[in-house]
C-alpha cells in the first residue's frame, strides 16, 4: 500500500499550519540541497511548546520573531529531538527570546558539547582522519580540513543545562500524554514523540517519508554498526505503530503509513547491502571505492561527507555480519573483501 499524504503542501516559510487539534506546523528555510526543515508547534493551555528549533542563520530568526509574536502566550518548553544543527541550531537563542526550558536526551545534549567543542575524538580533524583510513583521496581530505566541521557556525550556543527525557518517559502537553521514542544510527539517542490520544507520532529525522535518513558512524565509534541500530529502531516504530498514525517528520511531507515505509526502508537498505557485498566480492574495496555503488550519482563535498558516515555505517554491517571481512593495505587504507567460505 502507498504512503497517503493528507496534506499536499507545506506552508509558507514561517506561516503555521493547523494538522491535528492543537498541533502546528512550521516550516522553516535551511542552506542546503534538502532546503527546508518542519517544526511543530504544540497548544498547551494558554502558552507552547516548540519542537525543534531551526539552523542558525539571520533568515530563520527574522520568521522565528514574526512567530514569537503571533503566538499570543508563553513559550512553556522547548524541546530538542537531536543535536543535529539544523534541530538545535536556535535552541540557545530561543531560550533566550522566550525563557522557555529546554528538553533533550542526555545522549543528545551530552554529543552536541562534545561536537561544538571538538574533543572525545569529535570534530573535522577526527572525521578526516576516519576518511583516510576509509581510502578518500588527498584533494577532498584537504576540503574537509579547510571546511571544519562547520557546526559552531549553524549551532552558535549551547546551553549548559536542560531537562532530561528519557525512554518511554511521558511529557504531558494541553492534558494530553507524549511518549518519549528513543532511536538509534542517525544520532546517539534520537528523540521522537508519540501522543496516544491524538495517535500522531513526531518523527524527527528516523521516519522520512521520501528521503532515506542517513546513518553516521563517528570517528569515535568507529565500528559502530549503526545501521543495524537504524534498522532495529525501525522495526521497533512498525511494530508500534502498524495501522493509521499520522506521522509528522522533519522533512518532507506528514504521512500515513509507517509499516509501509519501514518496508520501503528496510528493502532499500538490503537492496544496497546486496550491492556492496557483490563489488567487494570482485576485489576488496575501500568505503571510498563503493560510494559510486552506494550511491551511483555524482556527489558534492557536503554530500561527500554523509556518503562516507553512510559507506561505513553498511560496511560495518556487513562486517558485524559476517559477510564481509575488514583489512588493512599496505596503504594504511581499510578494505573489506568476502570472507573465503563465503567466496563463489
Ligand atoms: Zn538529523
Amino acid at each position: 500500500m502507498a504512503l497517503h499524504y493528507p496534506f499536499a503542501e507545506p506552508p509558507a516559510g514561517g506561516e503555521l499550519f493547523e494538522v491535528a487539534p492543537g498541533i502546528f506546523w512550521l516550516r522553516m528555510p535551511l542552506p542546503f540541497q534538502l532546503d527546508h526543515i518542519n517544526l511543530w508547534l504544540l497548544r498547551d493551555g494558554a502558552g507552547w511548546v516548540i519542537v525543534d528549533t531551526g539552523f542558525a542563520d539571520e533568515s530563520v530568526r527574522a520568521l522565528w520573531q514574526r512567530i514569537l509574536a503571533q503566538l499570543n502566550g508563553p513559550v512553556h518548553r522547548l524541546v530538542v529531538t537531536h543535536f543535529h544543527p539544523d534541530h538545535l541550531g536556535l535552541a540557545s537563542w530561543l531560550m533566550d527570546e522566550t525563557a522557555a526550558p529546554l528538553a533533550m536526551t542526555s545522549g543528545e545534549f551530552l554529543t552536541a558539547h562534545v561536537v561544538w567543542h571538538e574533543v572525545a575524538g569529535h570534530g573535522a580533524r577526527f572525521m578526516v582522519e576516519q576518511f583516510r583510513q576509509h581510502g578518500l583521496g588527498a584533494e577532498l581530505l584537504a576540503k574537509f580540513e579547510t571546511r571544519g566541521s562547520g557546526y559552531r557556525k549553524a549551532v552558535p550556543a549551547l546551553p549548559d543545562h536542560y531537562d532530561r527525557l528519557k525512554a518511554d518517559d511521558v511529557l504531558t502537553v494541553d492534558g494530553r500524554h507524549w511518549q518519549i521514542i528513543i532511536g538509534h544510527g542517525h544520532a546517539p539517542e534520537h528523540m521522537a514523540l508519540y501522543c496516544l490520544e491524538l495517535d500522531v507520532l513526531i518523527s524527527g529525522d528516523m521516519l522520512l517519508p521520501r528521503i532515506s535518513t542517513n546513518i553516521s558512524v563517528f570517528a569515535a565509534t568507529p565500528k559502530a554498526d549503526a545501521l543495524r541500530w537504524f534498522l532495529d529502531s525501525l522495526a521497533d516504530m512498525a511494530e508500534r505503530f502498524p495501522g493509521q498514525t499520522l506521522v509528522l517528520p522533519s522533512h518532507g511531507l506528514p504521512f500515513r503509513g509507517v509499516a509501509e515505509r519501514v518496508d520501503e526502508l528496510q528493502a532499500h537498505h538490503v537492496d544496497r547491502l546486496q550491492a556492496l557485498e557483490t563489488s567487494c566480492e570482485q576485489a576488496p574495496k575501500s568505503a571510498a571505492e563503493l560510494l559510486d555503488v552506494l550511491f551511483g550519482r555524482a556527489l558534492d563535498t557536503h554530500q561527500t561527507m554523509f556518503a562516507m558516515g553512510e559507506a561505513i555505517a553498511h560496511l560495518n554491517y556487513l562486517e558485524h555480519a559476517g559477510r564481509l571481512l575488514r583489512r588493512v593495505d599496505a596503504d594504511g587504507v581499510t578494505r573489506y573483501s568476502r570472507p573465503r567460505a563465503a567466496a563463489h
